[in-house]
């Protein structure tokens, strides 16, 4: 039998009603598999750590989300936004689901035609949209979402020397009784600056209005919100409508869902605070069912999902480097994850696992990731049973931001695993190598050579 090792003892003050020496007994079963392929076969067979994301988990949640919609209101279409994940194999699962692409960037703009998505089908928001960028949506026919004056400028500069007509909607900003309010990004509704922008934008001839656009927040927990939103946009389209004879074609409300995760500071955890979605597409199905907008003519309802519909689907399996003491006497577990591949540890509690079989007593520890960066800390504290060096874990709700906000800093990012329908397991983005790192990088002449 091997040595067992010595582990310096602690002194633990115990106090009636509370946990005893051994910790509180904890229920949490291990997770030994995702979607029935073993954590530990995927670690041995794609190294550690390790993002998976499950085919059948998005599609199935995209599947409810729609029907959720669909079934209130008559035109609904949903257009993936790339920016909470832009792994090509991600997006085509949303394009075959019947999404079309919503992007933020001229990069991002690059990556939706790419992956095949037809120009016309491609939602164009954003701040900084290049008149180059501009040009080449307006020549795609995309739906270029204006965020501000400049921006409407440089479009009716392109449509007098450009054979197409632009199709353009406004970005709409509002008090939608969620504070602090995102006011930064398109034009004000209390205010007139939409308005504004509105008469300006069809005063002139060649271009073509054909939406409405906000999107309130990110991780919104009041579909009341929503529901205020949807009212004030269906109001705007028929002033328009009024003002000028013409239709809207669609109401774009943005993203914002929240997903299960557990919002730092947040007293419940996600899975007991966060509204059941189908709440969200009763307050905006009925907020424009309820409006005055003609019932003939209802316009398309387009919606710009993104992390309700992708962090369930998301898992960061990693292993134990080591355990010690902290001089407070707290145990500390270290992890091969660090903040800068799990970037959203900076605002979730993200639920962590054991991936093999354990004890009935947890303890409170802080886990730590491998960087040599004091901030790099997964969870403050945590109730779980001990770990050992070589133990894994599974991180869950990570399938937002994380593969798009990653970082290469001090480690490399590690290979990312999708399990499809059938249970087959594809690399969907490769580790990277110093190689590929080096590649990027030119170092001149009198830099190449030196002596030590
Ligand atoms: C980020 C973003 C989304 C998606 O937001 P989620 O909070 O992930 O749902 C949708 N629309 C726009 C304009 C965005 O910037």
């Amino acid at each position: 039998m091997e040595k067992l090792k010595y582990e310096r003892p602690v002194i633990q003050k115990l106090n009636t009603g509370l946990m005893n020496k051994f910790g509180m007994s904890t229920e949490t079963r291990p997770m030994r598999d995702v979607d029935g392929v073993p954590v530990k076969e995927l670690i041995e067979k794609y190294g550690s750590p390790l993002f998976v994301l499950s085919e059948s988990q998005i599609r199935e949640k995209y599947r409810d989300l729609y029907t959720a919609f669909s079934v209130r209101y008559p035109k609904v279409q949903f257009a993936w936004s790339y920016k909470t994940n832009y792994l090509s194999a991600i997006c085509k699962i949303f394009h075959q689901e019947g999404s079309w692409a919503e992007v933020v960037s001229g990069f991002e703009y690059d990556k939706a035609l790419i992956n095949g998505v037809p120009g016309d089908k491609i939602i164009f928001n954003g701040p900084e949209k290049s008149k180059a960028d501009l040009a080449k949506a307006i020549e795609n026919g995309s739906l270029i979402h204006i965020d501000h004056l400049d921006e409407l400028y440089t479009i009716i500069e392109l449509a007098k020397v450009m054979t197409e007509t632009p199709n353009v909607a406004i970005r709409v900003n509002m008090d939608t009784g969620v504070y602090p309010m995102w006011d930064r990004f398109g034009l004000n509704y209390e205010n007139g600056q939409a308005w504004d922008a509105i008469n300006k934008l069809m005063a002139c001839r060649n271009l073509n209005l054909i939406g409405l656009h906000t999107h309130i927040g990110t991780f919104m927990l009041s579909p009341n919100a929503y529901k205020v939103a949807a009212s004030k946009l269906a109001e705007l389209a028929v002033r328009i409508q009024k003002r000028f004879g013409k239709t809207i074609q669609y109401i774009d409300l943005g993203g914002g869902f929240p997903s299960r995760n557990n919002l730092k500071g947040a007293y419940l955890p996600g899975t007991d605070l966060v509204p059941p979605l189908d709440d969200y597409a009763e307050a905006i199905s009925s907020a424009l069912l309820n409006s005055s907008l003609s019932p003939n003519e209802l316009p398309l309802l387009i919606l710009e999902t993104g992390r309700a519909l992708i962090d369930h689907a998301g898992y960061l399996l990693g292993t134990v480097i080591s355990n010690k003491r902290l001089t407070s006497g707290k145990r500390a577990t270290i992890l091969d994850i660090g903040v800068n591949i799990l970037f959203t540890s900076f605002w979730y509690n993200h639920k962590v696992t054991p991936a093999q079989e354990f004890s009935d007593y947890r303890e409170d520890m802080e886990l730590f990731g491998p960087l040599c960066m004091n901030i790099d800390v997964i969870r403050e504290s945590i109730q779980l049973p001990t770990l050992k060096k070589g133990d894994h874990v599974v991180i869950q709700n990570v399938g937002a931001y994380n593969m798009t906000q990653w970082m290469q800093f001090i480690t490399l990012r590690p290979n990312v695993v999708l399990i499809d329908e059938n249970r087959e397991t594809h690399i969907i983005r490769e580790n990277e190598t110093v190689e590929y790192i080096n590649r990027m990088e030119k170092v001149p002449d009198h830099l190449k050579e030196f002596d030590l």
